[in-house]
């Protein structure tokens, strides 16, 4: 049976979600839905301008929130409330309590509900959990997770430049995620956040450093504002220091592990998908990575590796962030 999708938010981002939908078997954008009518299109698609009139009108398996962070709340419930499975984009909500409402709305409704926490399933990211979990460096001790560019983001997502909250809110969100991916529950951070470019209203970098329950640490830290060329854009710079040996990540998509094992270095680029281009394959490689694995979850009943109640942990971690940055304590 294919599976029938209802796509509300059709902006700057969505094109990669809608184009992947096209690739993945067994599912189909039944509907696409977006305020500006205009923006609303999709072939074989139905468009709409509202929400709610989509999910009254149509037979939907699921919907794919792709909104900004504001409308998520009221996205979700709405989907909950016709009992319809949801995929929602990060960051998946403005506090904690909006968060778990979200959680507990799935759950009363016995919806799905996965977070669009797609670095995770970034190829080199991947690889990186790969040779973690395979022991190749013993117990993970340390670990360096880093997203540090020039790039203009302003130009394709200009609401950023006003946005209060920026640098940990739009991608330090990830890389806490991927933290947790890596080395397990967070126990304490510290987090540092500066603004240094004066046209934008938000921190523009962060520096957080983490105590994980098993004892290791980890440093993340992401810049908007930094001048460096070549510029890594938009690839993650890893580090993962283990009793055994070093896994590293250092741009340009080579992996170099040093372990248990002869030293080795591993092209770890994805191919560039259909609709996408560099350099951004990476990342549209990982829509369509997240996008199977939510089609495998409703096929099978498994629950989503990023759902909404395994996001309430990296989000948690966001919040305690800015806490810290205000008020220059760890939590
Ligand atoms: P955007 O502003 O370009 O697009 C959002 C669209 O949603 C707009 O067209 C707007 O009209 C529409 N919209 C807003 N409220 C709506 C509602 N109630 N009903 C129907 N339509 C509504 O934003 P964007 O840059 O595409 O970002 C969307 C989300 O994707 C953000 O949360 C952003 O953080 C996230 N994002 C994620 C990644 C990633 O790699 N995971 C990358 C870029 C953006």
């Amino acid at each position: 049976m294919t599976l029938r999708a209802g796509v509300i938010g059709c902006g700057f981002f969505a094109h990669n979600h809608l184009a992947a939908w096209e690739m993945l078997d067994g599912v189909t954008v039944a509907a696409v839905c977006d305020l500006d009518p205009a923006k609303a299109q999709w072939p074989g698609a139905v468009s709409y301008a509202d929400a709610a009139t989509m999910l009254a009108n149509e037979r939907l398996d699921f919907v794919d929130v792709i909104t900004t962070v504001d409308s998520h709340r009221a996205l979700v419930e709405l989907a909950a409330s016709h009992g319809v499975a949801v995929i929602c984009q990060k960051p998946f909500a403005l506090d904690l309590a909006d968060a778990e409402a979200m959680v507990a709305a799935c759950a009363a409704a016995a919806v799905p509900l996965m977070v669009h926490e797609n670095f995770r399933w970034q190829a080199p990211l991947v690889a990186v959990r790969d040779v973690i979990a395979n022991g190749e460096i013993g117990e993970p001790t340390y670990g360096r997770i880093q997203f540090r560019h020039g790039y203009d983001i302003y130009s394709g997502q200009p609401y950023l430049r006003t946005e209060p909250r920026l640098a940990i809110m739009d991608v330090g969100v990830h890389l806490l995620d991927v933290a947790r991916f890596y080395l397990g529950r967070v126990t304490r951070l510290h987090c540092r956040t500066q603004r240094i470019n004066p046209e934008v209203a938000g921190e523009d970098a962060a520096t957080i450093t983490l105590d994980h329950e098993s004892g290791a640490v980890s440093l993340v830290d992401v810049s908007f504002f930094t001048k460096r060329h070549p510029d890594p854009f938009p690839e993650t710079i890893v580090r993962i220091e283990g009793t055994a040996g070093t896994v590293e990540l250092r741009g340009g998509y080579e992996m170099r592990v040093s372990g248990n094992r002869p030293a080795h270095q591993t092209r770890v680029e994805p191919e560039v998908p259909p609709f996408g281009a560099k350099p951004w394959h990476v990342v549209q490689d990982s829509v369509l990575n997240i996008q199977r694995h939510w089609i495998d979850c409703l096929r099978t009943g498994g629950a989503p590796a990023t759902s909404g109640a395994d996001n309430l942990e990296t989000l948690d971690l966001v919040f305690k962030a800015y806490r810290s940055a205000e008020t220059g304590r760890a939590l």
